[in-house]
């Protein structure tokens, strides 16, 4: 897929060119305005090429980045988050943990029993609950003592196999996936709300002081052992099944990153050395800017009006532009506008530029996915989104082909992108080469739903990987589909994090 099949677009318009010359006049204005459209598309090919050359140029922009990021606060567009994660599950640990997962409209808790190396996870159970929108409003009390309330309701469903041992406290790992400040691996300040969230009283507290009073008021006996994001969540659940595991990739609605780094490669960081020696970094990745981005013109009007005046850092002139080029967020929006553009301008679709077309975020990254994909010969998803969606009927299979193109541009686009992103790890950690006569296996775990369900997109992801790092190297690096890391990842993380393992931990 990374070789655009745009050409064949091409071919033809220049062939319905020559042919123009030939026929009546009304012919002649239906082909130029097809060139007219023939030639926005050659202008997307070219501005969006990912050859290996400036794919190479990104990944070292994200290595310069990681290290100026990690020197200093503020060094770099690219926070490189100290997520206090310094003991990432092995597979030994053991007993019951909890979890909790708030990201968005809906909370997940969720209770794993583990069983060491031999046993594994050997249970699991999960409830999701939807929190009202007016607490999403609300007071910090309200939201915390809603989400308590079900915990304990969880809690007290434990049965036979799945109870806590007697004489300890519950643990919980705690996914809270809005930024924040870390300040240890129990504790970090809420820096802003994201996802329609405005309770303006709990921007600046610790988030898990509240989660605990709240919990405390329930008469809960259980404790908040790590606060997490997604993508350490990812990483730690990733490593429990495989020891290689350097680092996690989330593709979903956004995207992260997150890597293993020695605690001792990191000036910035001011706290005991920790005896595992590592420490995992939380990217924040959607932040990452460079020069060498193929920018297109969409790209610069999307981040424009996409400006939520309070939503993003303001005094951080990026507004997530890597994030806007990869994520699932955005790939359907940025179709979209390049269609409502061929409308406009060439009258792609007839002379009338239909409503739908013309309203943001209408067309969704699974519907692109769903046309990139269509192998009909009609191209019949093509055409029913098209109608459905974005309100033009009656399409030719010509036009449906050129639609397939414009998608193929920009997802492969954003894999090639993202597999630029994780060569830069591979870079920062020296795992883009060989060392003479050692062994060296390096696993990455990917989630979410633009990974697991854009087929397209993850091949072509994959393949760019392979061909940036060439063969030999690339047998030693391993895409390992990791699920739900918000989930049981934050449950491993509460145990290899366990208040009842305090033994040695520091030099
Ligand atoms: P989140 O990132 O919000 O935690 P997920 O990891 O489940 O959630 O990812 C959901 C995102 O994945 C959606 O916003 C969408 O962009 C993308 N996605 C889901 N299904 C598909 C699909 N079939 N094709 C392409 N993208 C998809
Ligand atoms: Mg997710």
């Amino acid at each position: 897929m990374r070789k655009a099949v745009v050409g064949a677009a091409l071919v033809g318009a220049a062939a319905v060119c020559a042919a123009a010359a030939l026929v009546v006049r009304h012919r002649m204005k239906n082909s130029s305005k097809w060139a007219k459209a023939m030639a926005i598309i050659k202008d997307l090919d070219d501005k969006c090429a990912t050859p290996l050359g400036k794919l190479r140029q990104v990944a070292d922009a994200m290595t310069v980045e990681m290290h100026a990021g990690l020197a200093s606060e503020g060094g770099s567009k690219l926070k490189m988050i100290i997520s206090y994660v310094d003991k990432i599950p092995t597979g030994d640990e053991k007993g019951l943990f909890y979890a909790l997962d708030l990201g968005g409209t809906n909370f997940r808790v969720l209770r794993v029993k583990l069983g060491g190396k031999e046993g594994g996870v050997m249970q699991q159970e999960f409830e999701e609950v939807s929190i009202p929108p007016e607490l999403m409003v609300g007071s910090p009390e309200q939201l915390f003592d809603y989400i308590a309330e079900a915990l304990a309701k969880f809690v007290a469903t434990e049965s036979e196999g799945l109870h806590a041992e007697p004489d300890k406290q519950r643990e919980l790992g705690f996914t809270f996936s809005f930024p924040v400040k870390q300040t240890s691996i129990a504790s970090g300040t809420l820096i802003r709300w994201t996802k329609g969230f405005k309770i303006d009283d709990a921007v600046g507290k610790d988030v898990v002081a509240e989660l605990t009073k709240a919990i405390k008021k329930k008469g809960l006996d259980m404790r908040v052992t790590a606060l997490v994001n997604d993508t350490v969540g990812t990483l730690a659940g990733g490593r429990y099944y495989h020891p290689d595991v350097i680092a996690a990739v989330i593709l979903g609605t956004g995207t992260n990153a997150a890597y293993v780094e020695r605690a001792s490669a990191i000036p910035k960081w001011h706290g005991p050395l920790p005896k595992s020696g590592e420490m995992v970094i939380n990217m924040e990745w959607g932040n990452f800017r460079s020069s060498h981005l193929p920018t297109t013109e969409y790209d610069v009007a999307l981040d424009q009006e996409s400006l939520n005046p309070g939503e993003q850092i303001k005094n951080h002139v990026l507004l997530q532009i890597y994030e806007k080029m990869i994520s699932g967020m955005y790939l359907g929006e940025i179709v979209r506008r390049v269609l409502c553009r061929m409308a406009e301008e060439a009258g792609f679709f007839g002379d009338v530029v239909p409503e739908q077309l013309k309203t943001p975020f209408i067309l969704r990254t699974p519907d692109m996915s769903a046309m990139h994909h269509d192998a009909s010969p009609d191209l019949k998803v093509v055409g029913t989104v098209l109608k459905d969606v974005l309100g033009v009927p009656n399409t030719s299979l010509k036009v449906r082909k050129v639609i397939v193109d414009i998608c193929d541009i920009i997802a492969s686009r954003g894999a090639c992108l993202s597999a630029a992103g994780i060569l830069g790890i591979l870079k920062k950690l020296g795992r883009d080469s060989l060392k003479q006569g050692e062994k060296q296996k390096s696993v990455i775990a990917l989630d979410g739903g633009l990974f697991e369900h854009y087929s397209k997109f993850r091949e072509c992801m994959e393949d760019t990987l392979k061909e940036l790092l060439g063969d030999e190297v690339a047998g030693t690096i391993v895409i390992e589909h990791s699920n739900d890391g918000s989930g049981i990842g934050a449950a491993l993380l509460a145990a290899s994090h366990s208040h009842y393992l305090e033994e040695e931990e520091y030099y």
